[in-house]
């Protein structure tokens, strides 16, 4: 078993489809370990994507991802990480495979409905940035 880290962004939670991606999560087999509807600060905001710093779309991103609540999410399965990307799609719903849940409930290549780890790495450095190891049990 594997975990990886999932945010439903504010555009989804802001457009009420939170029900209906995590009703696709636990479709698509995913057990839920944690979980938190949270706005984040500009500040935390910046330090969980600061691996974009230098990024041109990095001011939009984090005044995006601090524009409302969003839900925190620590999801399990077998390769979990593999999976999740492939159960939300590419960045830009414009360009993901139909199913996919950017596809469905993304409306631009920044608001694009959710967030997963792309490697044990980061999804190590993300499950510990927002969830406490007693949430992880
Ligand atoms: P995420 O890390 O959110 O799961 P990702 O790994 O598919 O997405 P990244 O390249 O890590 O894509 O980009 C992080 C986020 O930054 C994207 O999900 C999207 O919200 C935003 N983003 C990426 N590229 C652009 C862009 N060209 N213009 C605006 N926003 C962008
Ligand atoms: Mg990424």
């Amino acid at each position: 078993m594997e975990r990886t880290f999932a945010i439903i962004k504010p555009d989804a939670v802001a457009s009420r489809k939170a029900g209906q991606i995590l009703a696709r999560i636990e479709a698509a087999g995913f057990t839920v370990r944690a979980m938190r509807l949270q706005h984040l600060t500009k500040k935390e905001a910046e330090g969980f994507y600061a691996v974009h710093r230098e990024r041109p779309f990095f001011g939009g991103l984090t005044d995006f991802m601090s524009s409302g609540p969003c839900i925190l999410l620590a999801l399990e399965k077998q390769d979990a990480i593999k999976a999740w990307r492939t159960t939300m799609g590419a960045t830009d719903p414009a360009k993901a495979d139909a199913g996919t849940l950017r596809k469905d409930f993304g409306t631009s290549i920044e608001r694009n409905a959710t967030h997963g780890s792309d490697a044990p790495e980061t999804a190590a450095f993300e499950l510990g940035y927002f969830f406490r190891g007693m949430e992880l049990i």
